[in-house]
């Protein structure tokens, strides 16, 4: 494990690293704390964020300066009189003139691919359909980039979130559902376009999506139930990595030694029990009672593995994102139940389990933003 590992993910808080910080590191730092402050929507003038923040006056303006310049901070004119001083200048982001390439490989039988503003909010699509057994070329990847890159102002890097362990180098260590095995996507994209690669887990993606733009808060449990299940934690808003980058990676907990054979060599895995695949293969032939009794016994399912780590990290916030077909009511309460029975105590809040309302660019945003933060890390 090294030192400076990269998490490559937005931790909303820099972790104080390090009690001799470099000139650079606190411009890094400060950056960081300003950038925070006004994303994604808010203005400030910059005797505002100095006293939001703390800096100085020369501290902001310096750092400031170096973002209008860069282009991720716009003035906006002046805010309204309050009585007292001078007006300020307002300053937000500026979402109009960076761009950042997303793609998202966790979709089903595609690639998606966007180019979209500072917020991840795509201004221009393109995608790739994959063949029965989803085979992937790094080929492939390097094409759909080439035809949004043509169609990018400037972009400040490229992200990928890709399903599976992904560690701090851009390889991927393991993907299941690609069967890739210490593929290194980062590097041979990297040298093709000499533009910043980022990779990242395709859950946690989706989950800084849900932080930012969606429901949740500084503490939650994401869990994304597609082909396969994918989980992210988040703890004091900093994603949970892991010693081996496997941080939120569930999938293959065996809730049942005895139950069906997965593709890892257990038996009665988690994803080989809920995941939508299995869930769908299931039901296809069932009544509507029967379907209703497979995805009640999915929800109780989840719970009972997330029952542990919600207890032991006291989590009251469960988000799961996945088609209503699966993550319904039935679902839901039949989840809901179960954390109660199992984890219900004086001392801990009620943990509620909740649909993500995140639409389908989940993942795309939150590469996105991964870039961002990484693009903000490296000025
Ligand atoms: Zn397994």
């Amino acid at each position: 494990m090294t030192a400076s590992r990269r998490s490559g993910i937005w931790a909303l808080h820099t972790p104080d690293r390090s009690a001799k910080a470099s000139p650079a590191d606190v411009r890094r730092i400060n950056r960081s704390l300003i950038f925070s402050l006004l994303f994604p929507d808010h203005q400030y003038s910059r005797a505002e964020i100095g006293r939001r923040t703390g800096l100085s006056r020369v501290a902001v303006s310096d750092v400031v300066n170096d973002m209008l310049d860069c282009g991720l901070l716009r003035e906006n004119g002046q805010e309204s009189n309050s009585g007292k001083g001078k007006r300020g200048t307002l300053l937000s982001v500026d979402t109009t003139r960076l761009n950042i390439i997303s793609i998202d490989m966790s979709q089903p039988h595609l690639i998606q691919g966007a180019v979209t503003n500072l917020l991840g909010i795509p201004t221009y699509r393109a995608e790739a359909a994959l063949n029965a057994v989803d085979h992937v070329t790094i080929e492939m990847i390097t094409s759909i980039i080439e035809q949004l890159l043509n169609h990018a102002g400037d972009a400040i890097g490229i992200g990928i979130a890709a399903p599976g362990v992904v560690d701090e180098e851009g390889v991927v260590r393991r993907s299941t559902l690609f069967g890739w095995e210490d593929l290194d996507l980062r590097s041979p994209i990297e040298q093709h376009f000499g533009i910043r690669v980022t990779v990242d887990n395709d859950a946690t993606c989706a989950m800084l999506t849900e932080r930012f733009f969606g429901q949740g808060g500084p503490n939650m449990l994401f869990v994304r139930i597609s082909r396969g299940i994918g989980g992210a934690v988040l703890i004091d808003d900093v994603p949970v990595i892991g010693e081996y980058h496997a941080g939120g990676e569930i999938g293959h907990i065996s809730l049942d030694p005895q139950g069906p054979p997965c593709a890892c060599g257990k038996r009665g895995c988690l994803e080989r029990l809920i995941s939508a695949t299995s869930l769908r293969a299931r039901m296809q032939h069932a009544s509507l009672l029967e379907r209703t009794q497979i995805l009640r016994q999915a929800g109780t399912y989840l719970a009972t593995a997330l029952s542990m780590p919600v207890g032991l990290l006291d989590m009251a916030d469960v988000c799961v994102y996945g088609q209503p077909d699966i993550v319904n009511d039935d679902f839901l309460t039949a989840a809901q139940r179960r954390f109660d029975q199992l984890t219900g105590s004086s001392f801990h809040t009620r943990t509620i389990i909740r649909r993500c309302q995140c639409g389908g660019d989940i993942t795309l945003r939150g590469e996105a933003l991964s870039v961002l933060h990484n693009y903000l890390e490296s000025l």
